[in-house]
């Protein structure tokens, strides 16, 4: 396991058992040295405890340099709280974990991810101050949304020179609390929609509302679009799926797009754009990080209208380098992150 820290250049990681409300939970903090670890708390089940060891060190590392590139004063951080089989208290667990992000002081700030809602955020709210994301603060979803959409046509303007959504085509995978504001936001603005989920009652919903085609969860992957919009969960840019894309473009809201980092270069050499998974969907987080710090409503909405413009630069200093897309972002996050360290360990010596 510390091989897979030192990997992630994870800064610690903290586990948590209450056996009288069934919490397991890991917290992953990957950085503070540009302030507190922020990052969602996600309420699945697993395969293995390894899997969600590694699901928290990877997302707690894309949440540093998400925090990064937004220029928030954040660091990463991740919670997995491991769902029980069969009965439980979800209010109790939660409460269970809000003692568990209390213990740690401050240096994480849990909110929502895929699994919880803002009743959960309530319940932990009982124990801490370190939350976001309770009915009071507000559900980040739909700038998480606004900001994918900002992407989205940055992307269609940068690849296919257009400046409107009209009659562009979206592969969309995922209609929950991001995939489905998404979709609302795609079809005003003109765009062709082509949707699967799980949930067979939210994919009705898109026909109805939005006169999306749907199409089975397995060809998603295939279908002809100009863009593949990921709103679902991690790792759908993999070997098999990669081989299917039939698209032009690549930007949706899901963390953790790419299987593995070498995924990012095979998509530049099929000649599809990729819009990174941590700026593209940096909308929620900005919401969360300056609404806990008390910013505007004006404020937030400018910084996350600000994501096109941010990926606009990004797409064009890629092309320039002839890198990657993620490689691009990976490295302005890296050396932000690099230049955060090298400032504290200066003060501290000089202390
Ligand atoms: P959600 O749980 O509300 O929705 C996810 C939807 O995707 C569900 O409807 C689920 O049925 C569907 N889905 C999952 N796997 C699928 C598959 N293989 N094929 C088709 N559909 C599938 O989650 P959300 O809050 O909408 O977030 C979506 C993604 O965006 C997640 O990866 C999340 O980590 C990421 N994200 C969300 C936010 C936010 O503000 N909510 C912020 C940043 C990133």
């Amino acid at each position: 396991m510390f091989r897979q820290l030192e990997k992630a250049g994870l800064a610690d990681l903290h586990f948590a058992a209450d056996p009288s409300t069934g919490l397991r939970a890991i917290i992953a903090i990957h950085s503070t040295v540009r302030g507190p670890a922020i990052g969602g708390c996600r309420f699945i089940a697993y395969d293995s405890d390894d899997d969600a060891i590694t699901d928290a060190i990877r997302l707690a590392r894309g949440m540093s340099y998400k925090a990064a590139l937004a220029d928030l004063p954040h660091g990463g951080g991740k919670a997995v709280v491991l769902k029980p089989q069969g009965d439980f208290d979800r209010t109790a667990l939660m409460q269970s974990f809000g003692r568990f992000v209390d213990a740690l002081g401050g240096r994480y700030i849990t909110a929502m991810d895929s699994g919880t809602q803002v009743s959960d955020m309530d319940a932990i709210a009982t124990q801490t101050q370190w939350v976001s994301c309770t009915s009071q603060a507000g559900d980040p979803s739909p700038y998480t949304a606004q900001g994918v959409f900002e992407g989205i046509c940055a992307a269609v303007r940068h690849r296919l020179g257009r400046d409107r959504l009209t009659g562009v085509s979206v592969a969309l995978q995922g209609l929950g609390h991001v995939g489905f504001a998404l979709a609302r936001q795609l079809h005003d603005a003109g765009a062709q929609l082509l949707v699967c989920d799980l949930d067979k009652g939210r994919v009705e919903q898109a026909v109805q509302a939005f006169g999306a085609r749907s199409l089975a969860p397995d060809e998603i992957y295939a279908a002809p679009a100009d863009v593949f919009c990921p709103c679902g969960l991690g790792a759908v840019i993999n070997d098999d799926t990669l081989a299917q894309l039939n698209c032009s473009i690549v930007a949706g809201s899901a963390n953790n797009q790419l299987a593995e980092a070498r995924h990012g270069e095979l998509l530049r050499e099929r000649g599809i754009l990729y819009a990174p998974d941590y700026l593209i969907n940096a909308g929620g987080l900005i919401f969360v990080a300056m609404n806990h710090a008390g910013s505007p409503a004006h404020a937030i909405a400018d910084k996350v209208h600000g994501i096109g413009t941010e990926l606009q630069a990004l797409f064009q200093q890629a092309d320039r380098e002839g890198l990657p897309t993620s490689l691009e972002a990976d490295k302005r996050a890296e050396a932000i992150i690099a230049r955060a360290s090298s400032h504290a360990e200066h003060q501290h010596s000089a202390a």
